[in-house]
């Protein structure tokens, strides 16, 4: 493949000057009020798109997830012996207490992240509707009918909450990622103890005071703090009876330790290196803008982001050629500056350095960047949209997650090599194929070792669809019934009526 390059400059647009968020109360958010919390030290939480500190909040202790999980405990009885159809009217009140409130959750969301307000807006959208599918999925949610499976004895199945859930989400999506975890577990009548991002947990906590007075005590408690001390007590807590992370597969396994030594269940939603695998059939203008929107959302800190393209050698040329325009024409900017920017800042200043690190390696691994692959000028943590290629088999941009606006592009020769070098990953988590022959369509995604496989398309979530991954992404399934179903137990009662 001969080097696409392309001279596009990127400058952040900035706004005229957003409101100031409203921001939730001080505290940890326990037995359905906000707590002082049991030890005075705080954390900074910062505007990425600034670098202004927007308020502190607790930096929670082992106390703190104590008495949260008390909370949790003392209120499941009540909570399980609910009807599905009380549960269900509570997610439907939350989801209309969110739209109600959409207005105030996309712009706190914008300013703790730093994501444009498009990505804002499908964020809170798709929260919400986390909540009303949730709502439905409770009242319908079943166990087989019961049957004579032993001489005059007759099986019920009994679909039962697990009971206290630990839940802690990531810095990526916050409120989403918090949605596809309250709204599931909450139907399938647990109660739980979420801990949020250390950078990121306002719009959790703002949801918790929104909703506090419908939400009965004790159902739902937050509790901020470090992973290593918040996180890893939720994990260990005797009293939890499943935990669940988003997050890297570092954290997942640090919280998989913990929940072994009280075998508590363990659901894990960790990371991934989405490839796109692009034959010579494809339709290339359409692979290309896929790449564009699913390669970029959320400026690539995405766990499906479409990361890693495998094109075809004999169309790879073209294709360079349209994704480097495609790329060249993203818009970056604060939130504030317009509904049509496409990327924003990245989380927070570790993370900016470690994506312009990656950024490095590729230099000195002497691959080519084709546009992008510096920081943009303050303040805030921008970088630019970047496209890598003449990238080889085996590369480590191929395996790493870097979670930044970074495409790399590499070749192959045969259907079967496109296959095998797609699986070449340790995570499992989504892929794409791009074909218009239909005979690929149907027999490449089910060679493809990943929990998701969108064909022609890329990062379209449905929530009556699963969403998982396999292999090093962890295991275990948001969204749709199996999430329900991942956040119960089944027991099995039978009479003997001889
Ligand atoms: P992270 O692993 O650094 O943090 C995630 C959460 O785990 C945070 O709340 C953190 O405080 C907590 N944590 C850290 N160490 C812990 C420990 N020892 N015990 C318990 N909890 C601990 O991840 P991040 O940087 O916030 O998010 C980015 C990662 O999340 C990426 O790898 C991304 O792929 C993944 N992710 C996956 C999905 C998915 O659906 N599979 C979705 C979003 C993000």
């Amino acid at each position: 493949m001969t080097a696409t390059t392309a001279a596009a400059t990127f400058t952040v647009r900035r706004g005229q000057g957003t409101p100031a968020p409203a921001l939730p109360p001080f505290g940890q958010f326990i037995n359905g009020a906000f707590v002082p919390p049991c030890s005075a030290e705080t954390a900074d939480v910062e505007n990425p798109a600034t670098g202004e500190i927007l308020m502190q909040v607790p930096s929670g202790s082992v106390e703190d997830v104590d008495a949260a999980v008390a909370a949790a405990v003392a209120a499941k009885a009540d909570w399980a012996a609910r009807t599905p159809k009380d549960r269900s009217s509570l997610l439907l009140r939350i989801a209309d207490i969110m739209e109600a409130n959409r207005a105030l959750l996309e712009a706190l969301e914008a300013a703790n992240t730093g994501k444009p307000a498009a990505v804002a807006e499908d964020d809170i959208s798709s929260a919400i509707d986390t909540f009303r599918f949730s709502a439905g999925a409770a009242r319908t949610f079943s166990t087989p009918g019961a049957g004579d499976y032993a001489e005059n004895h007759t099986s019920v199945i009994l679909r039962e909450p697990v009971g206290v859930v630990g839940v802690i989400t990531p810095w990526n999506y916050p409120l989403l990622m918090a949605a596809w975890k309250i709204a599931p577990i909450l139907a399938a009548g647990n109660t739980m103890v979420l801990k949020p991002s250390e950078q990121t947990p306002l719009t959790t906590l703002k949801l918790a005071e929104l909703i506090a007075s419908e939400v009965p005590a004790g159902v739902l408690n937050i509790v901020t703090g470090p992973g290593r001390i918040v996180g890893n007590r939720i994990s260990e807590h005797p009293d939890v009876d499943l935990v669940a992370i988003t997050g890297s597969v570092g954290s997942g396994q640090k919280v998989a330790a913990g929940a072994a030594g009280t075998v508590k269940r363990v659901h894990l939603e960790l990371g991934g290196k989405a490839p796109v695998v692009i034959f010579d059939d494809a339709d290339l203008a359409a692979a290309a803008k896929g790449v564009r929107e699913a390669g970029y959302w959320n400026g690539g800190q995405e766990c499906g982001a479409a990361c890693r393209v495998l094109v075809h050698e004999s169309v790879a040329e073209k294709f360079t050629e349209l994704l480097v325009r495609e790329v060249s024409e993203i818009s970056v900017g604060a939130p504030g500056a317009g509904d049509d920017v496409e990327i924003g800042s990245m989380i927070s200043g570790a993370h900016y350095e470690r994506v312009l690190a990656a950024l490095e390696d590729v230099r000195k691994d002497g691959l080519t960047i084709a546009v992008g692959g510096h920081a943009l000028a303050g303040p805030g943590y921008f970088i630019e949209p970047t496209v890598v290629t003449n990238v080889p088999a085996g590369a480590p941009i191929t395996s790493t997650e870097i979670f930044g606006p970074v495409v790399s592009v590499e070749t192959f020769s045969t259907d079967e090599e496109a296959v095998t070098r797609a699986n070449e990953t340790v995570y499992g988590l989504a892929a794409s194929v791009w074909t218009t022959n239909s005979a690929r369509s149907l027999s490449v995604p089910r060679k493809l070792d990943f929990g998701t496989v969108w064909v022609n398309s890329h990062l379209v979530i449905a929530n009556e669809m699963p969403w998982g991954g396999f292999k090093g992404s962890g295991y275990g399934r948001d969204l749709s019934v199996y999430a329900l179903e991942d956040f119960s137990r089944t027991k099995h009662v039978m009479y003997n009526h001889g």
